[in-house]
C-alpha cells in the first residue's frame, strides 16, 4: 500500500518527464532550424521592401499634391502677364513665375527621383517574391517531416498525461495543492529525497523531530526550501 507520499513522489517522476518531454517538443532539429532561419529571414526582408515601397509612394503622393499646387500657380502667374500696365508690372509677374518655374523643376526632379527608387525596391522584392514560393515548399516539407517525427513523443507525452490524472485522483485535493503551489515556487520540483538526513533540493538538515516523522511516512516539507520530502530508499 503506497502512502500519499510515495503517491506525490511518482507523481513528481510523472510530471518531470511530461515537461521534459514537452520541452524536446518545441526543439528544432537541424533539419528544420536551417530553413526555418532562411524561411523567417526572408518574409522579414520582404516585409521591410514593401514597408519600403509604402514610404517612397506616400512621400510622393504628398510631393505630387505639391507640384499640382505650384503648377497652377505657375497657370496663374502667366495669366496675370497678360494683364500687366507696365514695365514694373511686367518684372514682378517674371519673378514670380521663374520662381514658381523653379520650384516645379525641383518638384519634378524630386518625383523622378522617387520613381527611380521604387523602380529599384520594386525590383528587389520581385526577386525575393521570385524565389519565395521555392523557399515555402522546402519549408512545409521540412516542417511536415519534423511534425511527424514526433509522433512517439506525442504518444509518449499522452501517456504520460493519463498516468498524472490517474495518480492525480488517488491523492486528496489538499496535499495536490500544496504539490502544485511548491512546484510552482521551485521550478516544477515539489517533491525532494533526501540523502543522510538532509535535502537533496537545498542541503539543509533535517531536524531528528522532522527526520522521525518522515521515517513513519508523515508529510514532512523541508525547513530551508518547503519542499516535500521523500525518504531515500536505502533508508526505509
Ligand atoms: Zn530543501
Amino acid at each position: 500500500m503506497s502512502t500519499d507520499v510515495d503517491k506525490l513522489w511518482d507523481l513528481q517522476q510523472v510530471v518531470s518527464q511530461l515537461s521534459d518531454r514537452e520541452e524536446q517538443l518545441n526543439i528544432k532539429p537541424d533539419s528544420f532550424a536551417a530553413v526555418d532561419r532562411e524561411f523567417q529571414n526572408a518574409n522579414e526582408e520582404m516585409q521591410e521592401l514593401e514597408q519600403s515601397l509604402e514610404q517612397i509612394s506616400k512621400e510622393r503622393r504628398s510631393v505630387d499634391g505639391e507640384l499640382q499646387d505650384q503648377q497652377e500657380l505657375l497657370k496663374k502667374y502667366q495669366g496675370q502677364l497678360m494683364q500687366v500696365k507696365n514695365q514694373q508690372q511686367y518684372a514682378a509677374a517674371w519673378k514670380e513665375i521663374d520662381s514658381t518655374r523653379k520650384h516645379v523643376k525641383e518638384l519634378e526632379d524630386s518625383v523622378l527621383k522617387s520613381m527611380a527608387e521604387a523602380d529599384a525596391v520594386q525590383k528587389q522584392l520581385d526577386e525575393r517574391r521570385g524565389g519565395f514560393d521555392d523557399l515555402k515548399a522546402r519549408y512545409d516539407a521540412a516542417h511536415a517531416e519534423w511534425q511527424s517525427s514526433l509522433g512517439e513523443l506525442r504518444s509518449e507525452i499522452e501517456q504520460l498525461r493519463k498516468k498524472q490524472e490517474q495518480i492525480e485522483s488517488g491523492l486528496p485535493s489538499n496535499l495536490l495543492r500544496e504539490f502544485r503551489r511548491v512546484a510552482r515556487q521551485r521550478h516544477g520540483v515539489a517533491i525532494v529525497e533526501t540523502t543522510g538526513d538532509t535535502c537533496t533540493g537545498c542541503r539543509t538538515r533535517i531536524r531528528p523531530a522532522l527526520a522521525q516523522q518522515l521515517k513513519r511516512g508523515e508529510f514532512v516539507t523541508c525547513e530551508g526550501c518547503s519542499r516535500i520530502l521523500y525518504l531515500e530508499r536505502s533508508a526505509s
